[in-house]
């Protein structure tokens, strides 16, 4: 498609890191374009699954295509003075139990690819369990003895770096907000897409209103499948995230420290940022299945997981087992926060593909819907390109090999048995939630933790 073929209207559902990254990217490589941006809040958008205290960054992916490209995006973040401003490069560390099994080799493939992929001074060993807890609590403190060992060794891979996801999405909808050809929409959700004769032609919100255009771009997260019939090319799943209070001492003791994550446990540590420490369960999920109208057929329904957040249920905890794994594993790593109250929970909804690959992709029965969807739990990072290979999807100029990884009938040829994956099952003994999600059993690809 030629830059004067480039549609002249186009609607983005979802004002994310999807979303916002393509809205600038069409702003400015097509400036006559007339955006809309729709989303449900008012980004920076509370529930999103781009919104959060701290996400990671780093380029040490085992598929050398994502290694590029986190890579180049990294740089793009680096050199942007209003996003690395809220960039702090204080290292990943990878942390194994050491036990053989898929897990444990899995961490040694990412040690030897970080080895590889990085500045050798920038690599820091940790042999034993000791190293590891000196890491965060400085060189004479020991490990407590009354535990299972399970942060027995580990790596550090200083090129990493944390930023404030919410700062930046700020940043990035405010940039939205200046472009005369750019309209945002912002606090009313799209119900459905319209179309006539197999050709979009805009939305309806739930107010009634309308918007058309020339093509719908659905960049709508966790909830999309609901607007598109994904099937099983992207599923909503939520992963338990936790913020603990820590007092201006903790925060200066530990506040060098990397983000720390156990391979084997799915224990994700961030360090302090902002008077709390934040910890997620990384491996396993929850999902809570809703029936609702086929987006294409209204005389038809279709079940999806969708997502229930803390905008519609303010109450929700997160699940007990959730809370479980993450004070056992602090009983080892920080045992002093282990019992400490948790300041806030979230279950944090993220759109999922089986393969972790992104979906940008027409719509494959609907002419004029674009997909740009599926972060699957590590698309944040690639906010400064996303949206350029978005916008090179829609005029298909996307490289071959990325319109392959993130085609809509791909995904399951995409899970080799050469990949790192390790199958986990979460049992949710939700007592917290009124109306629990369920039992979610999942496959993890280890490589694309955050
Ligand atoms: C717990 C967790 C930790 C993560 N950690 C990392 C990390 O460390 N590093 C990393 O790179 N990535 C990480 N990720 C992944 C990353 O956050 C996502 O890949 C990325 O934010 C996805 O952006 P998005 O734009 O697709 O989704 P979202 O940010 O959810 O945007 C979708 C938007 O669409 C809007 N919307 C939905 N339905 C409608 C509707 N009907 N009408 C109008 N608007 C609608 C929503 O309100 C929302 O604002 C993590 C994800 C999770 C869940």
């Amino acid at each position: 498609m030629s830059s004067e073929l480039f549609p002249s209207n186009v609607i983005i559902i979802g004002a994310g890191v999807f979303g916002l990254s393509t809205a600038l990217a069409i702003a400015k490589r097509h400036p006559t374009t007339k955006v809309t941006v729709i989303d449900r809040l008012v980004p920076p958008v509370a529930d999103g699954e781009s919104v959060d205290t701290t996400r990671c960054i780093r380029a040490d992916y085992d598929d050398p295509v994502y290694a590029r490209l986190a890579k180049e995006a990294q740089r793009k973040l680096e050199d942007d003075p209003d996003l690395s401003r809220h960039m702090f490069r204080q290292g990943m560390t990878w942390v194994s139990d050491g036990q053989p099994d898929e897990n444990t080799e899995s961490w040694k493939v990412q040690f030897e690819l970080a080895k590889a992929s990085s500045n050798p001074d920038d690599i820091v060993i940790f042999n034993s369990r000791e190293e590891v807890y000196q890491t965060i609590h400085g060189e004479n403190a020991l490990p407590p003895s009354n535990v299972k060992p399970r942060w027995t060794m580990g790596y550090c891979n200083l090129e990493n770096a944390f930023i404030d996801a919410k700062e930046c999405i700020q940043v990035y909808y405010d940039r939205c907000l200046r472009i005369p050809s750019m309209t945002v929409r912002c606090g009313t959700p799209v119900r459905q897409i319209t179309s006539v004769n197999g050709k979009a032609t805009g939305v309806i919100l739930e107010d009634g209103n309308s918007v058309t255009a020339d093509l719908v771009i659905v960049a709508a997260g966790a909830w999309s499948n609901k607007l598109v019939d994904l099937g099983n090319r992207a599923s909503s799943i939520a992963i338990a995230v936790a913020w603990i209070k820590v007092t201006p001492e903790e925060e200066a003791r530990w506040k060098g420290m990397s983000i720390t994550t156990n391979l084997n446990t799915g224990l994700n540590l961030f360090p302090p940022y902002r008077g709390e420490m934040k910890v997620l369960c990384r491996l396993g999920g929850y999902k809570n299945t809703v029936l609702v109208q086929h987006p294409e057929d209204p005389s038809r329904t279709m079940q999806i997981s969708h997502p229930r957040t803390l905008i519609t249920h303010p109450s929700d905890l997160i699940p007990a087992d959730a809370e479980a794994t993450i004070r056992e594993n602090l009983r080892e790593i920080m045992p002093m926060l282990a019992d400490r109250p948790f300041d806030r929970t979230r279950l944090c909804w993220r759109s999922r593909a089986p393969t972790e690959d992104f979906l940008i992709a027409p719509h494959p029965r609907i002419a004029g819907i674009h997909l740009a969807t599926a972060g699957s739990g590590h698309g944040w990072k690639f906010l400064p390109v996303i949206g350029d290979f978005i916008v090179d999807s829609v005029q298909g100029t996307l490289p071959r090999e990325l319109q392959e990884m993130w085609a809509f009938h791909r995904y399951h040829e995409r899970v080799r048995p050469d990949r790192n994956f390790a199958s986990i099952v979460l049992e949710t003994n939700s007592i917290h939630l009124s109306a629990p999600p369920e039992r979610w059993r999942y496959t993890a690809r280890l490589d694309h933790q955050g």
